[in-house]
This record gives C-alpha cells, structure tokens and sequence, in this order.
C-alpha cells in the first residue's frame, strides 16, 4: 500500500513527523497501517508523490530534471530528478512555501514567520487578499474569474499575487535550474489566467540563466494518489528495504 501524507515525512522510518495544518506529530503511520491491514505500507509525502507522478506520467514527461509546485490551500514543491524525488536531510525539502518573498512587515503564515510565499500567494491567500481589499468572501478561482472579466479591485490583487509567485519560482530556479516546472494544485485551474502572466513576470527576474518550460498539471487532484501507487511500487521492487518484508 501506498500512503502520502503532507508536513514533514520520515519515508524510511515510515513516520509522519510533523504537519502544521493537521497538527499531528511522530505519527508512525507504516507500523499502523500495516497492523491493521496485514500489508506493507510505503509512507510518502503528497506534493512529493505528485511531483514524481507529474515527472514521470504527466506534464513533465520526458524531462530528467522536473520542479513540481502545488498551489493551493498552501504552496510546496518537489524536485523531480531522473524520477527520482529529491528527499532532503530530514524530510522537508523544497518547502517553496516558506520561503520569505515579502518582508519581515508580510503577515504571518501557519510556520509562525512572516511574508512566506505561501502567506501571501496561495489559494487561501489570494482570498483572504481580495476581502482586504474591500472585496466579498470568494474563493481565488473567482478572484480570478473577476480579473480576467476586468474588474480592478480582482486585476490588482492577481497581478500582486502573479508577481509574488515569479519572486518565489525565481528563487527555486536559481537553486535547481529546472528543465520543466510544473504548476500544480487548485490553483493552477487558472490556466492561462495564470501561466501566461507568470512566464512573463519570470522573464523579467531571469537575468543570465535559461527559463525552464512553464508548464501547467496533467493528472489534477489524481496526482497524489498516482504518486502513492508509484511509491508503493518502487518499494515493492526494491524489496521493502524497510518495514515489513512481505510484499503485496
Ligand atoms: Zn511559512
């Protein structure tokens, strides 16, 4: 079985160490769920596992060097190379959302610091920046339906937001120097609404290096799951080097 849980993910020790959305800590999910279902239990991370679907399967096919970005809810990456995800250290590489694209005077995000991208760029965030605005409580795929239609108070707080984004892709890119970048999550349903501004708004940050292929999602919210089964899979064939040594 494969299972991917989003915060910070142990994938040998197959323990959830820590999430600020959901709040749980040391969860050792591996030895629970194989208890309770008699199999062998692959834990990942989601935005990792959907990254690796999106690199092998979907919108970065063909290219051994994919960055994944989820907007949505929150923002987080995955570094796709030769298939492969990118671990980190301790379990929480590519956290493209905390990475400061605002002063210390941006409001505050879930990690208690200030001016994340992810404070300010997300789904929740566009939101929440439109009804500071003076505008009503509408989710971000209206704030952009509302901007594309012309309205001013929707055009400038999306073109915040498209720009805020370029800042925090361009900061990945100068990193890892991508060949593809794929724009996942819900936001991404924007389309071109999104894209279109935010190559154009890359292009103007990109001084010397070469801007990867922009490009949006193929698998939507199948991602994760598809990602899931390819973790259980790669497992599977490497023999479960860890947990249990059965395999189904
Ligand atoms: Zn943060």
């Amino acid at each position: 079985m494969g299972l991917v849980v989003p915060g910070v993910v142990d994938e040998v020790r197959r323990i959830a160490g820590y999430s600020a959305n959901i709040g749980w800590q040391d969860v050792p999910f591996g030895e629970l769920i194989d208890a309770r279902t008699g199999l062998t239990t692959a834990l990942g991370h989601d935005v990792r596992a959907g990254a690796v679907a999106e690199a092998r399967l979907g919108a970065g096919a063909g290219s051994d060097n994919v960055l994944f970005v989820a907007i949505g809810t929150g923002i987080a990456a995955g570094h796709v190379l030769s298939g492969v995800p990118y671990p980190g250290a301790h379990g929480a590489p590519s956290e493209l959302g905390h990475v400061q694209v605002v002063c210390t005077d941006g409001p505050r995000c879930g990690c208690g610091r200030y001016g994340c991208l992810e404070a300010v760029a997300s789904a929740a965030a566009v939101a929440r920046r439109y009804g500071e605005a003076g505008g009503d409580r509408v989710a971000a795929a209206e704030v952009v339906r509302r901007a594309v239609a012309g309205e001013e108070r929707a055009g400038r707080v999306w073109r915040r937001t498209v720009e805020l984004l370029a800042d925090g892709l361009i900061t990945a890119m100068r990193l890892l120097d991508p060949e593809v970048i794929v724009i996942g999550g819900g936001l991404a349903e924007a389309g071109a609404a999104l894209l279109d501004p935010l190559h154009a708004a890359m292009m103007e940050r990109l001084a010397f290096q070469t801007m990867p292929r922009l490009v949006a999602a193929a698998l939507g919210d199948q991602a994760g799951c598809i990602g899931a089964a390819l973790l259980a899979l790669d497992r599977f064939h490497a023999g479960f080097a860890a947990g249990s040594t059965t395999g189904h």
